[in-house]
């Protein structure tokens, strides 16, 4: 599927056999998902998109050719390919491990041609291996809103509470992997659908950004219920009372 003109539908079209070439991979596509990046890149929302442009940087598929000084996989090998597609290799940025700053970096379905197809041609050095213990559309998410998600969480450190504004697809996802690790997680977005999913993965909280989180509220109450109370008390009365109140809307 192809973008001819940007704010305009994609279109089914046949075009010419890949090349490769050198460090290059020919991919065969087995799953590319669809980000809000994409529907930017459509929308002519980022500038200068490559036209005609294939969209989806969220690909999995197994390398079926090797351009000429590719050696870093095998043909047959399944691989992911996300947004950034290749740098110049000798900015300071590059040079320092923050290639994605890189002034020269091309994109996956925004400057290059992406997934919504059946081939892809992609530089070696920005693949990245995908174990087989996920299937191809579980693991395509993983490639744009895993490694954001990933990115963040990892800058949380070991901290337990966690707050995450908007429920877009890196927020579902490391929110799994928060909730699975024992993390308290508060759930801000204003679509009810989004609360719902949100509920569903275990958060301890969910609301709009409008209301304050249920700790600082059910603190606060605590506090204003027993002012008598030594500090300490008014922490167990306010765990009890957050507690019994998670467990009835529940
Ligand atoms: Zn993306
Ligand atoms: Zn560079």
């Amino acid at each position: 599927m192809a973008l001819f003109e940007t704010k305009s539908a994609l279109r089914e079209s046949e075009l010419p056999k890949l090349q490769t070439k050198s460090g290059e991979l020919l991919i065969q596509i087995r799953a590319c998902a669809v980000c809000r990046t994409d529907l930017h890149v459509i929308d002519g929302d980022l500038p200068d998109p490559k036209l005609a442009l294939i969209p989806g940087h969220q690909i999995v598929g197994h390398i079926v050719e090797r351009g000429p000084n590719a050696h870093r996989y095998d043909v047959g090998d399944r691989v992911g390919i996300p947004w950034l597609a290749w740098t110049c290799g000798s900015c300071r940025y590059c040079k320092s491990g923050q290639e994605n700053f890189c002034d020269s970096a091309q994109f996956t379905g925004y400057t290059r041609d992406g997934g919504s197809a059946e081939f892809a041609v992609i530089d070696e050095r920005f693949c990245v291996g995908t174990p087989d213990s996920c299937g191809d559309a579980e693991t395509a998410p993983l490639l744009c809103a895993g490694m954001i998600g990933s990115r963040s969480l990892m800058k949380t450190g070991d901290a337990h509470r966690l707050g995450i504004f908007g429920f877009g697809a890196a927020a579902v996802l490391i929110t799994q992997v928060a909730v699975y690790e024992g993390r308290e997680i508060y759930v801000f977005t204003r679509s009810k659908n989004n609360q719902e999913l949100a509920r569903s993965l275990g958060v301890f909280w969910v609301g709009n950004s409008e209301h304050p989180p249920m700790a600082k509220v059910w603190m606060r109450r605590s506090c204003l219920r027993h002012p008598e109370q030594s500090y300490r008390l008014r922490c167990e009365l306010f765990v009890r009372e957050a507690l019994s109140f998670v467990a009835e809307s529940t």
